[in-house]
């Protein structure tokens, strides 16, 4: 009964539950048909990880890159990537999804790339205005910039996804080991078990 597929990984229903981190990698590549190589690897990852087979992951990347890669440049250049990711090619090692921490240790991304963290890598305009489109209190966007401001990412995204996925307006001071959020996969899984 897995759900996840190319048709249903382009849809609100199932972005919905994606950390800020996965809508900004689709963002771009919705943009550029594109992705370059950290990004690509960072959403191959998490697309792996909340369940897209490798089948229905050549169909999404193609699909992606339809209109700037032709089928044959994609079969000769991208392919063999994507499927090195599933462990289908060279050392078939089965990679595990990137959770927060190796993502933040990749280089930062450069001007036209999409892969590493918003909330390290965003300045906080561009944070706040996307907190609001999702309809945090400014109270909560305060509390959100503060723990970027000291480098706690996976702490920020925890409050948000607590802001977003709670019925009252009060966030918690504290995030414990139970509640921390520091993998993209598990924000994922956590919102859609919210949303059953
Ligand atoms: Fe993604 Fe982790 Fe950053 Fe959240 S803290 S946006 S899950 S990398």
């Amino acid at each position: 009964n897995n759900d996840i597929n190319n048709r249903s990984v382009n849809t609100d229903d199932i972005q919905r539950h994606f950390p800020l981190c996965a809508k900004n990698l689709m963002y771009g590549l919705k943009e550029h048909h594109h992705l370059r190589y950290n990004g690509r690897q960072q959403l191959s990852f998490f697309l792996k990880g909340i369940g897209l087979s490798c089948d229905e992951a050549m169909q999404f990347w193609t699909e992606a890159f339809a209109g700037r890669v032709s089928i044959d440049k994609f079969n000769k250049e991208y392919r063999y990537n994507f499927r090195h990711n599933y462990g289908l090619e060279g050392n078939r090692i089965n990679y595990k999804p990137w959770d927060c921490r190796t993502i933040l240790s990749k280089p930062r991304p450069a001007r036209g790339e999409y892969h590493g963290c918003p909330y390290r890598d965003w300045n906080p305009d561009r944070l706040t205005s996307e907190l609001k489109k999702m309809d945090l209190s400014q109270q909560q966007i305060v509390s959100v910039l503060d723990f970027c401001a000291k480098n706690e990412y996976t702490i920020a995204c925890t409050k948000v996804f607590e802001a977003s996925h709670s019925s009252n307006d009060s966030v918690s001071d504290s995030v414990d080991d139970m509640t921390h959020i520091s993998h993209p996969n598990l924000y994922f899984e956590r919102s859609r078990k919210w949303h059953e």
